[in-house]
């Protein structure tokens, strides 16, 4: 099972190039680990190597033997999961609603507003400051939790 004993596959020397929560959106996603082929894991260690054809999906614990690494695989799946925590608390945090009626946050320095969309009946937008973000979405909170997810990418704390 699992590449650890393939000849091909190298056991050192890899790199993680990125990781994600699987139930970033979405509740009780899981996925197996490509390396042992055992672990079952939420928090994916995406593994590059120099020799291999493909990146592979991986634990936190094959992440750490494959690049010798064993603090920040950790650290990784630590930030992950306090995310995954403020988004949950995002929603239930103290919304306002403005003089248009539209619920809107201040937070760390930006304004986030939801409000609905105007070609797209009972479908919700948001924006980020000044910023207009494209998209309609089907409640209120799927809105609220976009926003999040775009503060996210900002790279900021919130
Ligand atoms: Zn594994």
């Amino acid at each position: 099972m699992g590449h650890w004993d393939r000849k091909n596959v190298p056991q050192k020397g890899w790199e993680c190039i990125d990781f994600y929560d699987l139930c970033a959106d979405a509740n009780e996603v899981y996925a197996t680990c490509e390396m042992c082929g055992q672990e079952r894991i939420r928090y994916v260690h995406v593994m590059r190597h120099p020799d291999f054809y493909d990146d592979l999906l991986v634990g936190c614990v094959c992440a750490g033997k494959m690049s010798d690494d064993y603090v920040n695989p950790e650290k990784h799946e630590k930030i992950l999961s306090n995310r995954s925590k403020r988004r949950k608390s995002w929603l239930s945090r103290t919304w306002r609603v403005s003089a248009k009626g539209n619920d809107f946050l201040n937070v760390k320095g930006h304004n986030v507003t939801i409000f609905p969309a105007k070609y797209r009946l009972g479908h919700w937008c948001f924006k980020i400051d000044d910023d207009f973000n494209q998209n309609t979405y089907e409640d209120k909170n799927r809105a609220k939790l976009a926003a999040f997810d775009l503060l996210q990418k900002y790279n900021e704390k919130i």
